[in-house]
Protein backbone atom coordinates (compact mmCIF):
# COMPACT_ATOMS: atom_id res chain seq x y z
CA UNK A 1 0.00 0.00 0.00
CA UNK A 2 1.24 3.35 -0.93
CA UNK A 3 0.69 6.37 0.83
CA UNK A 4 -3.16 5.72 2.51
CA UNK A 5 -4.24 8.45 4.67
CA UNK A 6 -7.84 7.53 6.41
CA UNK A 7 -9.69 9.40 8.58
CA UNK A 8 -12.77 8.90 11.02
CA UNK A 9 -14.75 12.33 10.97
CA UNK A 10 -11.09 13.92 12.78
CA UNK A 11 -9.64 10.77 13.96
CA UNK A 12 -6.80 10.59 11.28
CA UNK A 13 -6.41 6.99 11.88
CA UNK A 14 -4.12 6.14 9.08
CA UNK A 15 -1.45 8.91 8.33
CA UNK A 16 0.50 8.12 5.15
CA UNK A 17 0.88 4.33 5.53
CA UNK A 18 3.44 2.35 3.21
CA UNK A 19 3.66 -1.06 3.71
CA UNK A 20 4.87 -3.64 0.72
CA UNK A 21 4.33 -7.11 1.55
CA UNK A 22 6.03 -9.66 -0.17
CA UNK A 23 5.16 -12.87 -1.83
CA UNK A 24 5.86 -15.72 1.18
CA UNK A 25 6.66 -12.96 3.89
CA UNK A 26 4.84 -12.91 7.20
CA UNK A 27 4.67 -9.67 8.41
CA UNK A 28 3.11 -8.67 12.00
CA UNK A 29 1.48 -6.20 12.88
CA UNK A 30 1.75 -4.94 16.83
CA UNK A 31 0.81 -1.13 19.14
CA UNK A 32 -0.91 -0.05 21.10
CA UNK A 33 -5.02 -0.45 21.61
CA UNK A 34 -6.50 2.19 18.84
CA UNK A 35 -3.29 2.54 17.12
CA UNK A 36 -5.20 1.74 13.73
CA UNK A 37 -3.93 -2.01 13.19
CA UNK A 38 -7.62 -3.32 12.52
CA UNK A 39 -8.47 -0.25 10.28
CA UNK A 40 -5.32 -1.06 8.10
CA UNK A 41 -6.21 -4.73 7.77
CA UNK A 42 -9.22 -4.16 6.94
CA UNK A 43 -8.47 -1.47 4.04
CA UNK A 44 -6.33 -3.95 2.64
CA UNK A 45 -9.09 -5.73 0.84
CA UNK A 46 -11.69 -3.22 1.18
CA UNK A 47 -13.79 -3.55 4.03
CA UNK A 48 -12.93 0.15 5.08
CA UNK A 49 -12.28 2.48 2.28
CA UNK A 50 -9.31 5.25 2.18
CA UNK A 51 -9.62 8.79 1.80
CA UNK A 52 -6.13 8.53 -0.85
CA UNK A 53 -3.17 6.53 -1.67
CA UNK A 54 -3.29 3.19 -3.19
CA UNK A 55 -3.64 -0.46 -2.51
CA UNK A 56 -1.95 -3.12 -4.76
CA UNK A 57 -2.48 -6.69 -4.72
CA UNK A 58 -0.18 -8.84 -6.56
CA UNK A 59 0.54 -5.34 -8.12
CA UNK A 60 -2.98 -4.58 -9.53
CA UNK A 61 -4.59 -1.60 -7.74
CA UNK A 62 -7.32 -2.39 -5.49
CA UNK A 63 -10.61 -1.52 -7.17
CA UNK A 64 -13.24 0.61 -6.03
CA UNK A 65 -16.19 -1.79 -6.68
CA UNK A 66 -18.13 -4.22 -8.35
CA UNK A 67 -16.58 -7.96 -10.27
CA UNK A 68 -12.92 -6.44 -9.98
CA UNK A 69 -13.17 -5.53 -6.33
CA UNK A 70 -15.02 -9.09 -5.55
CA UNK A 71 -12.24 -11.24 -7.11
CA UNK A 72 -10.05 -9.64 -5.72
CA UNK A 73 -11.15 -10.06 -2.15
CA UNK A 74 -11.53 -13.64 -2.47
CA UNK A 75 -7.69 -13.72 -2.75
CA UNK A 76 -7.54 -12.35 0.63
CA UNK A 77 -8.35 -14.87 2.96
CA UNK A 78 -9.50 -12.82 6.40
CA UNK A 79 -9.62 -14.04 10.21
CA UNK A 80 -11.11 -11.98 12.72
CA UNK A 81 -10.89 -12.17 16.64
CA UNK A 82 -14.63 -13.37 16.47
CA UNK A 83 -14.67 -16.51 14.25
CA UNK A 84 -17.75 -15.02 12.37
CA UNK A 85 -18.64 -18.74 11.12
CA UNK A 86 -22.21 -19.13 9.68
CA UNK A 87 -23.83 -20.60 13.30
CA UNK A 88 -26.41 -22.83 11.00
CA UNK A 89 -23.94 -24.54 8.74
CA UNK A 90 -22.02 -27.26 9.58
CA UNK A 91 -18.59 -27.25 10.05
CA UNK A 92 -18.03 -28.99 6.40
CA UNK A 93 -20.29 -26.42 4.92
CA UNK A 94 -18.82 -23.68 6.22
CA UNK A 95 -15.56 -24.73 4.52
CA UNK A 96 -16.98 -25.68 1.36
CA UNK A 97 -19.48 -22.99 0.82
CA UNK A 98 -17.36 -20.28 -0.96
CA UNK A 99 -15.56 -22.54 -2.83
CA UNK A 100 -18.90 -23.79 -4.64
CA UNK A 101 -20.26 -19.82 -4.55
CA UNK A 102 -17.42 -18.25 -5.27
CA UNK A 103 -15.11 -20.25 -7.26
CA UNK A 104 -17.28 -22.47 -8.92
CA UNK A 105 -16.58 -25.71 -7.71
CA UNK A 106 -18.16 -29.21 -7.99
CA UNK A 107 -19.47 -29.90 -4.83
CA UNK A 108 -17.51 -33.29 -4.44
CA UNK A 109 -14.21 -31.71 -4.82
CA UNK A 110 -14.89 -28.46 -2.40
CA UNK A 111 -15.63 -31.42 0.22
CA UNK A 112 -12.56 -33.53 -0.57
CA UNK A 113 -10.31 -30.24 -0.42
CA UNK A 114 -12.50 -29.31 2.87
CA UNK A 115 -11.34 -32.33 4.33
CA UNK A 116 -7.92 -31.90 3.60
CA UNK A 117 -7.83 -28.65 5.12
CA UNK A 118 -9.88 -29.53 8.09
CA UNK A 119 -7.18 -32.62 8.92
CA UNK A 120 -4.53 -29.82 8.46
CA UNK A 121 -5.59 -27.96 11.55
CA UNK A 122 -6.57 -30.67 13.06
CA UNK A 123 -10.66 -30.82 13.28
CA UNK A 124 -11.23 -33.48 10.54
CA UNK A 125 -13.67 -35.41 13.46
CA UNK A 126 -15.75 -32.54 14.25
CA UNK A 127 -16.95 -31.82 9.99
CA UNK A 128 -20.74 -32.68 10.49
CA UNK A 129 -20.91 -30.51 14.00
CA UNK A 130 -21.89 -27.36 14.23
CA UNK A 131 -19.70 -24.30 15.14
CA UNK A 132 -21.83 -23.75 18.64
CA UNK A 133 -20.97 -27.42 20.07
CA UNK A 134 -17.30 -26.65 19.24
CA UNK A 135 -14.50 -25.13 21.76
CA UNK A 136 -12.87 -21.39 20.10
CA UNK A 137 -10.16 -22.81 19.66
CA UNK A 138 -11.62 -25.19 17.40
CA UNK A 139 -13.60 -22.86 15.50
CA UNK A 140 -10.89 -20.59 14.89
CA UNK A 141 -9.11 -23.60 13.26
CA UNK A 142 -12.04 -23.67 10.93
CA UNK A 143 -11.82 -20.05 10.23
CA UNK A 144 -8.59 -20.95 8.74
CA UNK A 145 -9.49 -23.46 7.22
CA UNK A 146 -12.61 -21.46 5.39
CA UNK A 147 -10.41 -18.55 4.80
CA UNK A 148 -7.97 -21.22 3.10
CA UNK A 149 -10.25 -23.54 0.87
CA UNK A 150 -10.69 -19.87 -1.12
CA UNK A 151 -7.33 -20.64 -1.87
CA UNK A 152 -6.35 -17.21 -1.16
CA UNK A 153 -3.33 -15.38 -2.08
CA UNK A 154 -2.52 -13.46 1.60
CA UNK A 155 -4.45 -14.04 4.51
CA UNK A 156 -5.04 -11.55 7.01
CA UNK A 157 -5.15 -12.16 10.77
CA UNK A 158 -6.66 -9.73 13.19
CA UNK A 159 -5.82 -11.03 17.09
CA UNK A 160 -7.27 -13.96 15.85
CA UNK A 161 -6.34 -15.74 19.67
CA UNK A 162 -7.19 -12.67 21.46
CA UNK A 163 -10.67 -13.93 22.39
CA UNK A 164 -10.03 -17.48 23.17
CA UNK A 165 -9.27 -19.31 26.19
CA UNK A 166 -5.51 -19.35 27.35
CA UNK A 167 -4.92 -23.24 26.78
CA UNK A 168 -6.38 -22.98 23.23
CA UNK A 169 -4.24 -20.08 22.19
CA UNK A 170 -1.24 -22.22 21.36
CA UNK A 171 -3.42 -25.01 18.89
CA UNK A 172 -4.31 -21.40 16.59
CA UNK A 173 -0.80 -20.22 16.67
CA UNK A 174 0.42 -23.73 16.08
CA UNK A 175 -1.62 -23.67 12.61
CA UNK A 176 -0.12 -20.54 12.04
CA UNK A 177 3.19 -21.24 12.38
CA UNK A 178 2.78 -24.05 10.25
CA UNK A 179 0.95 -22.17 7.21
CA UNK A 180 3.66 -19.70 7.75
CA UNK A 181 6.62 -22.11 7.13
CA UNK A 182 4.45 -23.33 4.14
CA UNK A 183 4.99 -19.92 2.49
CA UNK A 184 1.74 -18.64 2.88
CA UNK A 185 1.87 -14.38 2.81
CA UNK A 186 0.60 -13.90 5.95
CA UNK A 187 0.14 -10.21 7.64
CA UNK A 188 -0.89 -10.90 11.34
CA UNK A 189 -1.84 -8.71 13.57
CA UNK A 190 -1.52 -10.18 17.05
CA UNK A 191 -0.24 -9.20 21.03
CA UNK A 192 1.64 -12.28 21.28
CA UNK A 193 5.01 -11.79 20.87
CA UNK A 194 6.21 -15.56 21.18
CA UNK A 195 4.70 -15.87 18.07
CA UNK A 196 5.86 -12.86 16.40
CA UNK A 197 9.96 -13.96 17.14
CA UNK A 198 9.35 -17.61 15.98
CA UNK A 199 7.08 -16.89 12.71
CA UNK A 200 7.34 -13.13 11.31
CA UNK A 201 9.98 -11.89 8.64
CA UNK A 202 9.01 -8.32 9.53
CA UNK A 203 7.46 -6.94 12.66
CA UNK A 204 6.02 -3.40 11.99
CA UNK A 205 4.93 -1.86 14.92
CA UNK A 206 2.19 0.75 14.76
CA UNK A 207 1.03 3.99 17.11
CA UNK A 208 -1.37 6.58 16.67
CA UNK A 209 -1.91 5.61 12.75
CA UNK A 210 1.50 5.72 11.87
CA UNK A 211 4.12 3.11 11.25
CA UNK A 212 7.06 3.79 13.40
CA UNK A 213 9.22 1.07 13.13
CA UNK A 214 9.78 -1.52 10.64
CA UNK A 215 12.34 -4.05 11.55
CA UNK A 216 13.04 -8.09 11.73
CA UNK A 217 11.63 -9.47 15.10
CA UNK A 218 15.13 -10.61 16.79
CA UNK A 219 16.63 -6.75 16.42
CA UNK A 220 12.97 -5.47 17.36
CA UNK A 221 12.52 -7.13 20.33
CA UNK A 222 16.38 -6.66 21.19
CA UNK A 223 17.10 -3.18 19.97
CA UNK A 224 13.74 -1.45 19.51
CA UNK A 225 15.01 2.78 18.34
CA UNK A 226 12.14 4.61 19.00
CA UNK A 227 11.00 5.67 22.40
CA UNK A 228 7.26 4.43 21.37
CA UNK A 229 8.53 1.10 20.26
CA UNK A 230 10.62 0.83 23.74
CA UNK A 231 7.86 1.81 25.77
CA UNK A 232 5.46 -0.19 24.57
CA UNK A 233 7.46 -2.99 24.90
CA UNK A 234 8.51 -2.24 28.46
CA UNK A 235 4.62 -2.75 29.17
CA UNK A 236 3.84 -5.93 27.76
CA UNK A 237 7.12 -7.99 28.00
P1 LIG B 1 -7.11 -2.62 19.15
O1 LIG B 1 -5.73 -3.10 19.54
O2 LIG B 1 -7.87 -2.13 20.33
O3 LIG B 1 -7.86 -3.59 18.32
P2 LIG B 1 -6.49 -1.10 16.73
O4 LIG B 1 -5.05 -0.76 16.65
O5 LIG B 1 -6.97 -2.25 15.94
O6 LIG B 1 -6.88 -1.28 18.27
P3 LIG B 1 -8.44 0.39 15.22
O7 LIG B 1 -9.57 -0.50 15.52
O8 LIG B 1 -7.86 0.32 13.87
O9 LIG B 1 -7.28 0.20 16.30
O10 LIG B 1 -8.91 1.86 15.52
C1 LIG B 1 -8.12 3.00 15.28
C2 LIG B 1 -8.87 4.22 15.73
O11 LIG B 1 -9.98 4.43 14.88
C3 LIG B 1 -9.42 4.14 17.14
O12 LIG B 1 -9.27 5.39 17.74
C4 LIG B 1 -10.87 3.80 16.92
O13 LIG B 1 -11.66 4.30 17.97
C5 LIG B 1 -11.19 4.48 15.62
N1 LIG B 1 -12.22 3.78 14.83
C6 LIG B 1 -12.16 2.49 14.39
N2 LIG B 1 -13.24 2.17 13.66
C7 LIG B 1 -14.01 3.28 13.63
C8 LIG B 1 -15.27 3.61 13.01
N3 LIG B 1 -15.94 2.71 12.27
N4 LIG B 1 -15.75 4.85 13.20
C9 LIG B 1 -15.08 5.77 13.92
N5 LIG B 1 -13.89 5.54 14.53
C10 LIG B 1 -13.36 4.31 14.38
MG1 LIG C 1 -7.97 -4.02 16.43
Amino acid sequence: MRAVEKHFGDLHVLKTINLTVHRGEVVVVIGPSGSGKSTLCRTINRLETIDSGEILVDGTPLPEEGKALAKLRADVGMVFQSFNLFAHKSVLDNVTLGPIKVRGMKSKEAKDHAMDLLRRVGVADQAAKLPAQLSGGQQQRVAIARALAMQPKVMLFDEPTSALDPEMINEVLDVMTELARSGMTMVVVTHEMGFARRAADRVVFMDQGEIVEEKDPETFFTAPESDRAKDFLGKIL
